[in-house]
């Protein structure tokens, strides 16, 4: 004789062999495949919105923080991930042969994080499109930057008087923002996307 229960998100039926657990609720097979994830190193379970996405692939916090955002070991000479190596190939041809081709893209996002698809949406098509991920709230910043970007970021929070910190991570054109800045500060995540985003005649040194 099978219990049965109700899934706690679409709060249809499930019969006992069904079931899947989740910080002790249970729930359907598909709304725990679309609400939960898997750290990909670790396997603790977590929420899919506060997972650490490094090319798709789930992290928690600390293995994140440990594979990724460790200070001590941060290279001189960042790694480039090979799906980010023709995006800076094809980048570089283009601003070498000073093509001024108006090609507009959205921003690429992980469309799993809360807010990132506002945000998107209010930046529009952009010249040079980053791609743009959710964090969990910390202490020590506000958001992660890949190291390009500093030069811009730089001069866009002092520009407008933001005192937002940032950390920086591996790769090219890639941004992470915590949860408070992407649900509370959208507008100045918008206008500094924007920012980073637009065309430019001549590239910072
Ligand atoms: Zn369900
Ligand atoms: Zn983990």
């Amino acid at each position: 004789m099978g219990r049965e229960t109700h899934c706690s998100r679409c709060e249809c039926r499930i019969s006992e062999d069904e079931e899947r657990w989740a910080f002790e609720e249970p729930y359907c097979d598909d709304c725990f495949g679309t609400q939960f994830s898997y750290c990909e190193r670790c396997d603790t379970l977590i929420h899919a919105a506060d997972g650490n996405y490094m090319q798709d692939t789930c992290y928690c916090d600390e293995c994140y923080d440990k594979d990724f955002c460790s200070d001590d070991d941060a290279p001189d000479n960042p790694v480039i991930l090979p799906m980010d190596r023709e995006e800076i190939v094809n980048l570089c041809r283009e601003w070498l042969s000073g093509k001024s081709k108006k090609k507009r893209h959205p921003l690429r996002i992980n469309r799993n994080h809360f807010e990132l698809d506002k945000i998107m949406e209010r930046v529009g098509r952009v010249s040079r499109p980053v791609y743009v991920y959710g964090l969990l709230d910390r202490t020590q910043y506000d958001f992660c930057i890949s190291p390009d970007l500093r030069e811009e970021v730089n001069e866009f929070l002092i520009l407008n008087g933001i005192y937002w910190k940032y950390f920086e991570i591996e790769g090219f054109r890639r941004l992470g923002f915590c949860k408070r800045l992407r649900y509370g500060e959208s507008d100045n995540v918008v206008k500094l996307l924007k920012y980073i985003c637009k065309a430019r005649k001549k590239v910072l040194t």
